[in-house]
């Protein structure tokens, strides 16, 4: 089984914000979907704030969303010589593993 992540982007006329509603697992490997998600968004309307809402997934790995973070709060930080663009995570309310993660590298270490 292999993490899975879905992105459904609002970008509603008549609203000054453009919604991500993320579903599915936050990763390493996901992450970087969900970073271009948040860059296409951006060129939707480079002066909307982004909401990223994380309250709909089912697994999110806590390394994975502080190095999204940063990603978004770097690309934030170039892009605020033109304008500036607030991105604000909700969320999450996902388990830091799901039934996906059989791989030894992602199963937690057990003591024996
Ligand atoms: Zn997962």
């Amino acid at each position: 089984m292999t993490h899975k992540i879905s992105v459904l982007v609002k970008a509603d006329v008549g609203r000054d914000t453009i919604d991500l509603y993320v579903s599915g697992c936050l990763n390493s490997e996901t992450a970087n979907v969900l970073a271009a998600q948040i860059s296409r968004a951006r060129a939707l309307d480079p002066a909307a704030p982004i909401l990223v809402d994380l309250t709909g997934t089912q697994h999110v790995d806590p390394t994975a969303l502080a190095q999204l973070r940063a990603t978004v709060d770097a690309t934030v930080v170039d892009f605020a010589r033109k304008h500036l663009v607030d991105v604000r995570f909700v969320g999450p309310s996902g388990k830091e593993s799901c039934a996906a993660a059989t791989d030894a590298a992602t199963l937690p270490l057990a003591a024996s």
